[in-house]
């Protein structure tokens, strides 16, 4: 959901309950990389990182429905822990998670949540987040074999043919086209 702040005021002044549905953003906030997921290790060893996300939430006073897709039954047993214990952070673990947050945010070149809402109307079949997620690697990585290895697959960004129904359907509004572009030649800018 884009500015999810402002959503949950508005819900929150109109008296309703607030339900999140991808607190952890379909997985992708299950790690954060080495050095953020090792700054909340260190703040709380027995701790998973994605449970920090649903403690984070237990601290909204109008949230009163956490929804979490679990594919593994660690993550079962891990995500039923945190709610039997319900322990919201404390005031200093919120500005840790605050500052790991803003770190991490500002690495990715892309900041796209891997809904595949775009997917549906790309008529090249695209598998778009995929790609974006490839771009923000590579962002970091610069790592040309990675890129060369994800070229070979049949249905690769130079398949794209700019129509834009991918951007159009996007709640972040990304121009995936223009990223599309960027990863069709090396080096990818
Ligand atoms: S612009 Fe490219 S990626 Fe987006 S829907 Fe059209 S073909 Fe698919
Ligand atoms: S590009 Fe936009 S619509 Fe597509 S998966 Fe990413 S955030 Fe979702």
């Amino acid at each position: 959901m884009q500015d999810a702040k402002r959503q949950y005021e508005i819900i929150a002044q109109h008296g309703l309950p607030v339900w999140v549905m991808e607190s952890v953003r379909g997985g992708r906030l299950a790690s954060l990389g080495e050095r953020y997921d090792a700054m909340l290790k260190q703040a709380k060893p027995d701790w998973s990182i994605p449970s920090w996300a649903f403690r984070w939430l237990m601290g909204l006073p109008n949230v009163t429905m956490i929804l979490s897709g679990m594919t593994t039954m660690e993550q079962i047993r891990d995500n039923v822990a945190t709610f039997q214990k319900g322990e919201a952070l404390t005031q200093e673990q919120q500005m840790l998670l605050t500052n790991v947050a803003a770190g991490y945010q500002s690495r990715l070149a892309v900041p796209c949540t891997a809904c595949r809402y775009c997917c549906d109307g790309c008529p090249e079949h695209i598998d778009i987040p995929r790609w974006i997620n490839l771009y923000n690697e590579l962002h970091l990585t610069h790592d040309k074999g990675a890129w060369e290895r994800a070229m070979e697959e049949a249905i690769n960004p130079t398949a794209c043919i700019g129509c834009g129904q991918c951007t159009s359907h996007c709640p972040q509004s990304i121009d995936v086209p223009g990223y599309l572009s960027k990863l069709s030649a090396w080096p990818v800018s």
